[in-house]
């Protein structure tokens, strides 16, 4: 070995080490910004490795790629906005597969006839997890961004046509696999690989897109992984794979929050069928003054703020912070009521509430708050809805039976800040906003948080 190959293998080391560190960052909020920090890190020392040890053909396409890739990035940090988030990261997925399918397609190009039969099975899932995974996420972008109809896309005989497909792709990867001289076969192996991530996302529903996504993020992560073993590179299995096994967890714990199987996420519709669900939801919502809503607060002493996705579009994350700030300097007890799935993506509360600095021994996970609700005097709902939907525990025919939820109907008075009568991503009713505990306050978040602010001032 030479000195600058045991300087890359000396990165590749220390990249590993920081993204399991990374990863362990990740865990909680008050150290994600550290772990990302870790995660950048681990980046820089895995390309910086690469371009100083690995054999460099010819700089041209480098830099090229380098500078494309770093305006593109650049450009979707700075100009997306945090509610276009998942759709954002869906993009990044297609972006990473479609390189490791190239890569993928690049290596058949060169060394397919003498390949060990070992790497030929690391090519072959390469291809098809990359391929697949490139346009699934497109798919699921489409979807998230309304660019695609959100509703899922069924047809009759749809599971036949997918299976065959599936079929038909997985005898090309087998016969690859024995006869790579066939090259004919590797190029119908790719082309149904991109088909079948089409046929794959189309009859998902967009509210199950964010545990599609991450499911996809497994798929790319494991794509990368076996170009790892293509490439005979350590820090693409170690990265790839961690990336595909976090990718996973993340999905089974978001279908865990909503009392779904990874199976009903896939293949079960949602949105399809809303027809047949059904609701209790009847009666007339009741309106509360601005003045009465700031006086029901100031004169409570405890108070529980429910952030949804409503909060992420308004972008209230200060405005609800600056409200507690004054409640609490009037002595009332203030505490966040965090759900799982709230929001778009997971943890899209979290940060959107650490990024306005809201101390994080304020948040509560929902099974810590659920018992706190019936002793608190307002809980005060912002945005949220399909996660406050007591349908979810009451009534067994809803579309989202069984999905744990923010007792919220159990305070003593909640007040729900929204725009109208608009329903949340399931599309449901929800008999919350009936009840005669709840009364609703109309408008924008932050506006009505503001407004809020300034009226308790006044009490
Ligand atoms: P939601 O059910 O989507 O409801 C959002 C509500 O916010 C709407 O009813 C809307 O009513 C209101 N709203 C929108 N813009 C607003 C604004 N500018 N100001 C005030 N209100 C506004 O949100 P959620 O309760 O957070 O539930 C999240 C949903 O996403 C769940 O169904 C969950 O299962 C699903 N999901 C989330 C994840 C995840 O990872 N977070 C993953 C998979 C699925 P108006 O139009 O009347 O204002």
């Amino acid at each position: 070995m030479t000195l600058s190959t045991y300087f890359m293998e000396a990165t590749y080391l220390i990249a590993s080490i920081l993204f399991v560190f990374a990863l362990k960052g990740m865990s909680h909020p008050e150290t994600a910004r550290r772990g990302m920090f870790l995660a950048e890190g681990g980046m820089l020392a895995a390309i910086i490795g690469t371009l100083i040890g690995a054999h460099i053909v010819t700089w041209v396409w480098i830099i090229a790629g380098l500078s494309i890739g770093s305006i593109i990035g650049a450009w979707m940090a700075i100009w997306v906005p945090m509610t276009a988030m998942p759709q954002r990261t869906a993009l990044s997925h297609a972006f990473g597969a479609l390189a490791a399918a190239l890569v993928g397609v690049g290596e058949f190009l060169v060394h397919a006839n003498d390949m060990p039969s070992i790497t030929r099975w690391a090519l072959g899932f390469e291809v098809m997890l990359g391929a697949l995974t490139t346009t699934g996420s497109l798919i699921a972008a489409g979807k998230l961004q309304g660019v695609i109809h959100g509703k899922p896309i069924q047809f009759k005989g749809q599971n036949v046509v997918n299976a065959l497909i599936f079929l038909t792709m997985a005898t090309s990867f087998f016969i690859f696999i024995a006869h790579p001289e066939k090259v004919a076969v590797f190029y119908i192996m790719l082309g149904l690989a991109f088909v079948f991530g089409v046929m794959l996302v189309i009859p998902i529903g967009s509210a199950d897109m964010p545990v599609v996504m991450s499911l996809l993020n497994s798929y790319a992560g494991l794509a990368a992984a076996a170009t790892g073993f293509v490439l005979g590179n350590n820090v693409l299995i170690i990265a790839g794979t961690l990336d595909g096994f976090s990718g996973f967890i993340l999905s089974v714990l978001m279908c865990k929050a909503m009392n779904r199987s990874i199976t009903n996420v896939l293949f079960g519709g949602f949105g399809a069928v809303i027809a047949g669900a059904t609701t209790d939801a009847g009666g007339v919502m009741r309106e509360i003054s601005l003045d009465d809503a700031a006086m029901q607060l100031a004169f409570a002493s405890r108070v529980i703020f429910v952030p949804g996705y409503g909060l992420a579009t308004a972008q209230a994350q200060h405005a609800v912070r600056e409200l507690a700030e004054l409640l609490e300097g009037r002595g009332v007890t203030v505490k966040y009521a965090i759900h799982p799935v709230a929001g778009r993506m997971p943890g899209h509360m979290n940060v959107l509430l650490a990024e306005a600095n809201v101390p994080y021994s304020s948040l509560y996970e929902m099974e810590q708050i659920n018992p706190e609700f019936p002793s608190t005097d307002v809980a005060v709902v912002i945005g949220a809805n399909d996660v406050v939907n007591p349908d979810a525990r009451d009534n067994p025919k809803s579309l989202i039976a069984g999905m744990p939820i923010l007792e919220v109907d159990r305070a003593k008075s909640v007040i729900v800040l929204k725009r109208g009568q608009g329903r949340g991503f399931s599309g449901l009713e929800n008999p919350l906003f009936f009840k005669s505990c709840t009364s609703m306050l109309y408008g924008d978040a932050k506006s009505s948080l503001s407004h809020l602010a300034q009226a308790v001032q006044h009490v």
